[in-house]
């Protein structure tokens, strides 16, 4: 993903972090935004494409610290 892209769970991509992901291995923490609600949030590089937003989406993963 690039900066300002949205995923199809509207999730804008905000930053690329150089911090490692704490919950994968291989994984960088990125923030994205959630288009519906505006929440900020941390998501590690590898689930940017698919994250649903913590706060609109009970089923999403626990967010990464920023
Ligand atoms: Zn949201």
């Amino acid at each position: 993903m690039n900066i300002g892209e949205k995923n199809k769970n509207d999730q804008v991509l905000l930053l690329k972090t150089d911090t490692k992901s704490t919950n994968h291995p291989f994984a960088k923490i990125w923030v994205v935004q959630c288009d519906k609600c505006g929440n900020k949030y941390g998501c590690n590089s590898c689930d940017a494409h698919i994250r649903k937003c913590p706060s609109c989406d009970k089923s999403a993963a626990t967010a990464e610290p920023i």
